[in-house]
């Protein structure tokens, strides 16, 4: 082990084998966050270097020359050649059940919930349906590189079950949680306050600290929990302090001023959830688009996170966000990104950049390739606070990896012949690349995906 293994105590790892294996090809990682520092300070790339892992953990990480001799007799090294290892992509805000009616035409967030989205979750009382989808969501994700995720269920607990179960199988890092909601949905997805609570405290029980599975406090957003139904979040929130929390927070105008209707006493929409209890470290909302100076100044103090969610946006026409001013160094707001799927439309957390970076653009404020691998990567997992377990490529890590193959498309190949650095590398892969550039993707030090 070297000087940069994390000092925090880290979750053990279960596996059914301790094989030491390794990758070779050139590196890249995060080591400090570039919308706070200069760039060259907090990137790490390392031509061909090798990458030893062993019991679902980085052990090594050097020069492939100095490193290379060092292996024991029959290790296997997979050569990557002309590629890129990266953390594993975070995604930091995704519906899993919403895999089925992806890409579903023509409304904004309030309508496309109650013609869609509610009529698609019912349909998770099956615990076998769920299940069918949990494995078409997580191949996906693996497809794309995306090796952590803070995921959505539905209001049913089976349906939280499927998708822990089928992520164990994977040995992934996840994390999620039941859907809460007692009002202004459909009769058959509603809650109550007690079996909220209830429900959700047996599945911390069953779930939260097993093997590579967290569990994620989730009321749907404000309007949909009434205040009983808020509180006793709250309280559940008070009793698991370590626990993560998910919602939705100031993605669509109408919807903003409906919570103003909804929560008179509130002074925003930022101060129902801080009312409650929900707002601290490891509370991670989605989107934010349409927050206050004085709203982002609260997510600052607070330590609470956002989730960037931009395929999403500009699909339901909710507004782009400014992450440049979200990460403002005077009062940084901790991102990562999200694909949101299905209101949005990828995902390829490639795809999910290249929209964060043309969201960016309507500010004036373009997120650089830096920037956004960061978002996807380690600024994702210090959102979730699990920075010191995934989103870097550095001894002590778990080996959670993302292979990019740099020329994996006809386009890409021909475009790639007049890249002059890393930088431009970087950018041009976030704009062209989707799940074609994911060439392996590695769980635990594991092969989990091969193109
Ligand atoms: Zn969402």
């Amino acid at each position: 082990m070297t000087a940069s293994a994390p000092a925090a105590a880290v979750l053990p790892v279960q596996r059914s084998d301790d094989l030491k294996t390794a990758l070779r090809g050139d590196v890249l990682t995060f080591r400090g966050n570039p919308f706070l520092q200069p760039v060259d300070d907090c990137i790490s790339f390392e031509r061909d270097a090798l990458v030893v892992m062993e019991e679902g953990r980085i052990v090594a990480r050097g020069a492939a020359r100095e490193l290379l001799p060092t292996l024991e007799a029959g290790v296997e090294v997979a050569h990557y050649p002309d590629h890129l290892i990266l953390p594993g992509f975070i995604d930091c805000h995704v519906h899993y059940p919403q895999t089925e009616m992806i890409a579903a035409f023509g409304e904004q967030l309030i309508d496309w919930l109650n013609r869609y989205t509610f009529v698609a979750e019912q349909g998770f009382a099956d615990p076998e349906h769920a299940r069918e989808v949990v494995k078409v969501f997580l191949a996906e994700q693996l497809r794309n590189g995306v090796t952590s995720s803070c995921v959505f269920g539905t209001v049913h607990a089976g349906a939280v079950d499927a998708l822990f179960e089928e992520a164990a199988c994977l040995d992934l890092r996840i994390m999620a949680g039941k859907v809460c909601m007692d009002r202004h949905a459909p009769e058959a997805l509603l809650d109550t306050p007690l079996r909220a609570y209830e429900e959700s405290r047996a599945l911390i029980e069953r779930w939260h600290g097993r093997g590579r599975a967290e569990y994620v406090i989730t009321p749907r957003f404000a309007p949909t929990s009434s205040h009983g139904q808020l509180e006793m979040l709250g309280a559940l929130a008070a009793e698991f302090p370590d626990v993560l929390i998910q919602s939705h927070v100031s993605e669509n105008l109408d919807e903003v001023a409906w919570v103003a209707q909804l929560f008179p006493a509130c002074q925003d929409y930022t101060r129902v959830y801080e009312r409650y209890g929900l707002l601290r470290p490891r509370a991670i909302y989605g989107h934010g688009i349409h927050l206050s100076e004085d709203e982002l100044a609260a997510f600052h103090a607070s330590g609470a996170s956002l989730a960037h969610c931009p395929t999403s946006n500009f699909f339901l026409g909710s507004g782009c966000l400014n992450a440049r001013r979200v990460c403002r160094a005077e009062r940084p707001v901790k991102l990562g990104l999200g694909t949101d799927i299905g209101a949005g439309t990828s995902f390829s957390m490639l795809q999910t950049m290249n929209e964060a970076y043309k969201a960016a653009q309507f500010h004036g404020q373009p997120l650089t390739a830096a920037q956004a691998f960061y978002l996807a990567t380690r600024g994702g997992a210090e959102a979730l606070g699990i920075a010191q377990r995934v989103g870097s490529v550095e001894v002590g890590m778990e080996a959670d990896l993302a292979v990019l193959d740099l020329r994996s498309t006809p386009l890409l190949d021909y475009r790639m012949r007049y890249v002059r650095d890393l930088d431009e590398t970087l950018f041009v892969q976030m704009m062209l690349g989707d799940d074609r550039a994911i060439a392996a993707t590695y769980v635990a030090g594991k092969a989990a995906h091969a193109r």
